[in-house]
């Protein structure tokens, strides 16, 4: 059983060296359990959280122990009658090979989901997470534009589809040429800039030529700076992630600004609202799987995996993503099925 463990704390951006591979034994299956073998792993930027040593929503992953992360298992071994051999499973067994489980908090996909991975991305938390940000913060209307980065990822992508579909004028905010046309193109958006462009702010602000009324927060740093000024009057603004600071070793350099933000928001009347997905909308889930999986058949929502090849790419995939290599949701295959 192969392990990726964290081996140090990193300091700044992650490196090879904070993580170690470790071998261990099969676990076995007690009465009541089941073994599980991971097929796909998702890696997530929630991740880089779970290796400092801070208080946060969630607890950190401990030195020497197994990073965690949802993946997509199969059920290799089973005492347990609510579970079959070969049944896929929603699982969170982290970056390892096999687990091994009572079944509590798994949810069982049968035998022949039509593609298992994507309950690690459109159909699962990344998704779920888009479509209640949006849906219930963001309170979408016909007419309203809306703002949103890490564009081609799973999170915005899903966002600014389903804004579409609301009515909305989309403009999508992301790296590099390809994933901006990729993002008009492929998802619909009315406009997408890439941040790395000179002048990104002055871009930003021809294509919302109408201001901004709903900013989905994905990554902080120079795009907030950039959309704060253009928000109307009662805009709406879902926090869900600020990727760009999650490196961040200290606090950007002054002039302070947070009188300018609490000013903004007070004379805008601004909802700004944080929200962790499964803490605040788990009891949504159910609801929410139909919906999509309908926008899926259907074609009205596109979905793009970046799909890596084994467990020697997990360290690379994760470190990358973190910096904007990865073009669509990150999933690892670490085991065929
Ligand atoms: P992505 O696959 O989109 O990966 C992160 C992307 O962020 C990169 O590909 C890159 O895209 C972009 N990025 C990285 N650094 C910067 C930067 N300095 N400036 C601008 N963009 C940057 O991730 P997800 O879709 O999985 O997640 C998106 C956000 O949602 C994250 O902040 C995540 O933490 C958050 N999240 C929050 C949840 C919650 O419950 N609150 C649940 C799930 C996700 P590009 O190359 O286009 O810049």
């Amino acid at each position: 059983n192969r392990q990726i463990l964290l081996n140090s704390r990193p300091v700044g951006a992650p490196t090879p060296d904070n993580f170690i591979v470790n071998e261990t034994q099969i676990p076995e299956p007690k009465a009541g359990e089941i073994l599980l073998r991971t097929i796909y792993l998702s890696l997530d930027p929630y991740m880089r959280g779970r290796m400092n040593d801070t208080e946060s929503y969630a607890p950190p992953v401990g030195l020497k122990e197994v990073m965690v992360g949802a993946t997509m298992s199969q059920v290799v071994r089973t005492n347990n009658d609510k579970f079959e051999l070969g049944d896929w499973v929603l699982s969170y067994s982290g970056w390892q090979d096999y687990a091994v489980s009572n079944g509590e908090g798994l949810f069982n996909l049968g035998k022949n989901p039509a593609h298992p991975s994507y309950a690690l991305g459109i159909l699962g938390m990344p998704g779920f997470t888009a479509y209640m940000g949006l849906m219930d913060i963001g309170k979408p209307k016909a007419g309203d534009t809306l703002v949103v980065a890490a564009a081609t990822g799973p999170v915005g992508a899903t966002v600014g589809q389903i804004a579409k579909l609301q009515g909305c004028k989309v403009v999508g905010i992301a790296g590099g040429a390809e994933k901006c046309a990729h993002a008009k193109d492929e998802l619909g958006f009315d406009a997408c800039i890439d941040h790395n462009a000179e002048n990104f702010a002055d871009q930003l602000n021809k294509a919302c030529d109408k201001g901004i009324d709903i900013y989905f927060e994905n990554v902080g740093g120079k795009v907030f700076d950039a959309v704060l000024p253009l928000l109307n009057t009662g805009a709406r603004v879902p926090v869900c992630g600020l990727v760009s600071q999650y490196n961040a070793t200290e606090l950007p350099a002054g002039p302070d600004r947070l009188s300018q933000l609490m000013g903004t928001i007070l004379v805008k009347r601004l909802t700004v609202k944080g929200f962790i997905i499964f803490d605040d909308y788990g009891h949504c889930y159910d609801g929410f799987v139909p919906v999509m999986d309908q926008w899926l058949k259907s074609g009205q929502v596109k979905y793009k995996e970046h799909l890596h090849e084994g467990l020697e790419s997990v360290v690379p995939a994760f470190i990358g993503m973190l910096q904007g290599d990865n073009f669509g949701k990150v999933v690892v295959q670490l085991n065929s099925a």
